[in-house]
């Protein structure tokens, strides 16, 4: 390698000014970097859960591995979802929100995770409950769903057959940009020392984008503390590690501040619950509202769903409808505002209504361990003796209130902003992507990225970037799958893969079944 294949870092093989510049790179402009370029005919980056739904559909079809190539800087599938989910405190013995069907390693949603359980369980008893349960739900009893350990083990399992190692390419992807003469040149940065150049070319014709999501947010008044202290320790986010927490509560007794009221919330609000149960802490948990859900939402008998307490209340993130029924149908005819109203109606903040919460948040409330309070907040600061985080809060009435805590989870949500994410912004700002009204990826129904195209290449998002196009459940196990499907109908109907049809779906199934690969 010469010193004029030199880039931006003074590294052999690095981007150079003059491409980083270009929308629209030659094969010759990459070469002339010193930037090898490997031929591959479909590219997922991310290599999460939404890589691995799509990639078994396609492996299912009949798309050979050496076809693909999975760019991500992570081993597992659910890597990063096993991290979130941990922090945010659903470690593998607790379980999910989605359904039975929403079968992460299983294109056909049969076996369910509670036939599944059922067999795996011992004593008749266990054995029996998940199919009560299933079978009776949502009447008799809750809907059943997964734990997350049991849908880690077999997202492992199905990588494992489907040879995801094989089309696995370790780095992190620093842009994708058009290739002239057709398709991708999507740009991976490999882990130091793997390789001889710093950054590798993937050319394909193909690429799917599923990114999750890039960050953790802060609420702006605790990012505001947060930067001004220093203090990382007593101000946390929900989804980053935070275990000191839960330690320091089981030395001596505290007050925890807790924010937001979806599903997070609700599993911070069970942990901190659990362990004052359990005499390991004796914590008051304040809970600060700052839209108090008092009662029903929604203006029509058809379209509501209860709220109490605080807690809007909904099983799924979105009504099941969302996924493939009615309310699907309708979004595909919404645009513009039309269509983000009806997502933030059909979803927004909302929590699973699960008996044990409610009747635990009931205990917890009447011995004045948990404690709500509703109102905007004004500022954070320290206590003046430095130990503590003082939240002044204004209620509704305008009168003024303050909160003297050991620490504030922030359970209000993750960094969902593609302008955070640098391929995503790079994909906005040169290759043209358009963006929907929620200020993210605008999509076909079929997935594709509008603003991309590269013919005869295709460029495809899943997952959170998506959210305000035309599927509302896009970041849920189901809604993975469901673009993964509606992307290889694409990709089948122009002939770039074999379709799946019922004969070999049957087939594919039962080598599923045998823990076989795809034929
Ligand atoms: C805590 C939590 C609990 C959830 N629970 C449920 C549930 O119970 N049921 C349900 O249906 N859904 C659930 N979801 C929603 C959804 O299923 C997950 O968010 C899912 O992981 C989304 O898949 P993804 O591929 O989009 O993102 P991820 O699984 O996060 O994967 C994205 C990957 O992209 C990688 N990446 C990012 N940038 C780059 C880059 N530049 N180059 C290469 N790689 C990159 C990241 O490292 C990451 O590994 C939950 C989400 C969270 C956060």
């Amino acid at each position: 390698m010469t010193d004029q294949h030199a880039g931006l870092s003074g590294e052999p093989g690095d981007l150079t000014p003059q491409l980083i510049e270009t929308s629209t790179w030659t094969d010759q402009q990459v070469a002339a970097a010193g930037i090898p370029m490997v031929d591959v005919p479909i590219v997922s980056v991310g290599g999460g859960l939404g890589s691995l739904a799509l990639v078994d559909y396609l492996r299912i079809a009949g798309v050979p591995v050496h076809d693909i190539a999975v760019l991500s800087p992570n081993k597992r599938p659910s890597e990063t979802y096993e991290f979130l989910a941990n922090n945010s405190q659903i470690p593998r013995h607790e379980r999910l929100r989605s359904d039975s069907g929403s079968v992460m390693d299983n294109i056909w949603g049969f076996p369910s995770y509670a036939l599944r359980e059922a067999w795996n369980e011992k004593g008749l008893k266990n054995k029996l409950f998940p199919v009560w349960q299933v079978t009776t739900e949502p009447i008799l009893a809750e809907y059943y769903t997964p734990k997350s350990g049991q849908v880690y083990e077999s997202v492992d399992r199905e990588t494992a057959r489907i040879g995801w190692t094989q089309m696995l390419k370790a780095g992190q992807v620093r842009m994708v940009r058009r290739r002239s003469g057709g398709g991708f040149l999507t740009i991976l940065t490999p882990p130091p020392g793997t390789t001889q150049t710093r950054r590798v070319a993937y050319r394909s014709r193909f690429v799917h984008l599923s990114l999750g999501y890039p960050g953790v947010r802060f609420l702006d008044d605790l990012r505001s503390y947060r930067e001004r202290s220093g203090d990382h320790r007593r101000v946390v986010n929900s989804y980053e590690p935070h275990p000191h927490v839960y330690e320091e509560l089981a030395r001596r007794p505290c007050t925890v501040l807790v924010r937001g009221s979806g599903i997070v919330a609700s599993r911070v609000l069970q942990r901190l619950l659990d362990d004052n149960e359990a005499g390991r802490t004796q914590t008051t948990v304040v809970h600060l509202f700052r839209n108090y859900v008092s009662g029903p939402q929604g203006d029509s008998v058809t379209f509501r769903r209860p709220g109490t307490g605080g807690f809007a209340y909904q099983a799924f993130n979105y009504p099941k409808a969302a996924w493939g029924g009615q309310f699907r149908n309708q979004l595909l005819e919404l645009e513009g505002d039309a269509r983000s109203d009806f997502i933030d109606t059909t979803g927004g903040t909302n929590t699973a209504p699960r008996k044990d919460w409610r009747d635990q948040l009931g205990r917890a409330a009447a011995i004045g361990t948990y404690q709500q309070r509703v109102g905007q907040v004004s500022s954070v600061e320290p206590t003046d003796d430095g130990f503590r985080v003082r939240t002044e809060v204004q209620d509704n009435a305008g009168a003024s209130f303050s909160i003297d805590a050991d620490f504030i989870i922030d359970a209000t949500g993750l960094e969902a902003s593609i302008r955070s994410n640098r391929v995503l912004a790079d994909l906005v700002d040169v290759t043209g992507a358009h963006t929907n009204p929620k200020g993210r990826l605008e999509t076909l129904p079929t997935f594709e990225v509008v603003g991309t195209r590269s013919e005869p290449g295709r460029l495809y998002a899943s997952g959170s970037s998506t959210l305000g196009s035309t599927y509302a459940p896009v970041d849920s196990f189901l809604g993975l799958q469901y673009s993964a499907q509606q992307i290889a109908f694409d990709l089948g109907a122009i002939g770039a893969v074999p379709k799946l049809g019922p004969l070999r779906s049957f087939k594919e199934w039962t080598r599923w079944m045998k823990n076989r690969p795809p034929s």
